[in-house]
């Protein structure tokens, strides 16, 4: 079977189609020449974030920090928090450039794209200055711990508990589905601090260390297996774990709205990519299709017209933002946004790994691939594109977000909390 690395093919520009203006195109022109200088040859093709235990994880490392001594990192934060004060059009564009030499985009992940943001628009100066630099320089890996057993789409009914003792906060508890626990050496965590408030109300928004965790240190992690084989996130038990009320960002049951910050962020924040990495796989499978001699079948044409169609429909959509981006308005973090984006991008995967098990018949359900856990890349694709319409809110949560707020039909009996 082909692989994704041998497949890879360049995509047309898209944010050209927008006039981004004169002083985006000198940044287009002054990073493509830094890139065509300094991009590793070693990761040409090669995917991002990288999956647990991939070959390339030193080499990404290495060139997370070149881009980070370069100021390449957190490029939309505000120069005065070490940033680089990059427009969206001039991120969409950066992101064109990665594209374009064939190379990833390392960045620092929920950390730069959810935390960070919270930070910057919740945190005091003297947080700011602790915790913003530690993400950038990648000291700080954060994971995510929102969802519990008991409290998933109804985020704000969670009971993980935060009690105050002096000048720190001892948190106890259960959270699930952490993912990339493995490399966190943070989790920016929810926990109710007044159990007594109304359940908005009373929670605390928590930048917890985790890196020392294990029996007897109040963090434990108990990885999940998954349906890959592959443990990409766990169980974690929080048992008397401490961490200093400094580390408390937006204030003491102020959590929530700190909590909508980063919502809004981590369901806005691919409006203008999600259609870059679709495309290459779409490509890749017409390859394979291709190399099968399946190309001229009428019904095979016909599902890789549905899917180029998605995939135009969400290069068209983001073409549309960033309109709106580079005159001046951003609504990348508005709920109707982010809700629309968000199913649009979840369903087209999960159709989108369907369609190419279809299309590469009974060899693709077979174990023996190239991957560490003996899948091949479209089986790997196939499952893990189950888990979008779930993670971040669910496709049924998102559709009541936009009856609601976006149609103005009668709110659902029961509260949302995602
Ligand atoms: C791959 C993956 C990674 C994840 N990573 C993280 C992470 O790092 N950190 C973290 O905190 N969480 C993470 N999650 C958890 C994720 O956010 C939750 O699974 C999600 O919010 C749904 O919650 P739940 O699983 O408790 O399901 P529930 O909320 O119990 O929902 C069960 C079903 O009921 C439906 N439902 C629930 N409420 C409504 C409603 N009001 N109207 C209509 N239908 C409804 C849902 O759509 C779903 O089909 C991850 C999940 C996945 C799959």
């Amino acid at each position: 079977m082909t692989t994704h690395q041998t497949a890879y093919r360049a995509l047309p520009p898209t944010a050209a189609a927008v006039d981004p203006g004169p002083e985006a195109e000198d940044f287009r022109h002054e990073f493509r020449a830094w890139l065509s200088e300094h991009a590793p040859p070693e990761l040409r093709g090669v995917g991002w974030p990288a999956p647990p235990g991939s070959p390339h994880t030193e080499a990404l490392r290495d060139w997370g920090k070149v881009l980070c001594d370069a100021g390449y990192m957190c490029v939309s934060w505000p120069r005065e928090y070490g940033g680089r004060g990059l427009s969206p059009v001039e991120v969409a564009i950066m992101n064109e450039e990665f594209d374009r030499a064939g190379v990833p985009r390392v960045t620092r992940g929920r950390a730069e794209t959810t935390v960070g943001p919270a930070v910057i628009a919740h945190g005091t100066e003297e947080q700011k200055a602790y915790f913003l630099p530690r993400i950038i320089s990648g000291e700080h890996v954060y994971c995510q711990g929102f969802s519990e057993p008991g409290a998933g789409s109804d985020l704000a009914g969670l009971r993980t508990s935060g009690v105050v003792e002096g000048d720190e906060l001892v948190i106890t508890g259960q959270k699930v589905w952490t993912s990339g626990y493995y490399e966190s050496t943070m989790m920016f965590c929810l926990v109710r601090t007044d159990p007594d408030a109304p359940k908005h109300a009373g929670i605390s928004y928590v930048l917890l260390p985790v890196a020392e965790n294990g029996p007897g240190t109040g963090v434990e992690f108990r990885p999940i297996r998954q349906l890959t084989g592959r443990s990409g996130f766990a169980e974690t038990f929080l048992d008397g774990a401490r961490v200093p009320l400094f580390n408390v960002i937006g204030g003491l049951h102020q959590g929530w709205r700190v909590t909508v910050t980063t919502l809004g962020h981590e369901r806005g924040n691919r409006a203008t990519i999600a259609h870059v990495a679709y495309a290459r796989d779409f490509w890749a499978l017409v390859e394979e299709v291709r190399a099968r001699g399946l190309a001229g079948d009428p019904a095979v044409r016909e599902k890789l017209a549905w899917a180029w169609t998605q995939i135009e429909t969400m290069r068209f959509s983001g073409l549309h933002l960033l309109a709106a981006l580079a005159a001046g308005q951003d609504p990348t973090t508005r709920a109707e946004n982010g809700s629309v984006t968000k199913i649009r991008w979840s369903e087209y995967a999960r159709g989108f790994g369907e369609l190419a098990l279809d299309l590469l018949g009974p060899e693709a359900l077979t174990a023996g691939g190239a991957g560490e856990d003996g899948l091949g890349y479209w089986q790997e694709q196939f499952l893990s594109s189950r888990s979008g319409t779930i993670w971040g809110g669910t496709a049924e949560v998102q559709r009541n977000i936009i009856a609601e707020r976006v149609l103005g039909l009668p709110k659902e009996s029961r509260g949302m909390g995602r």
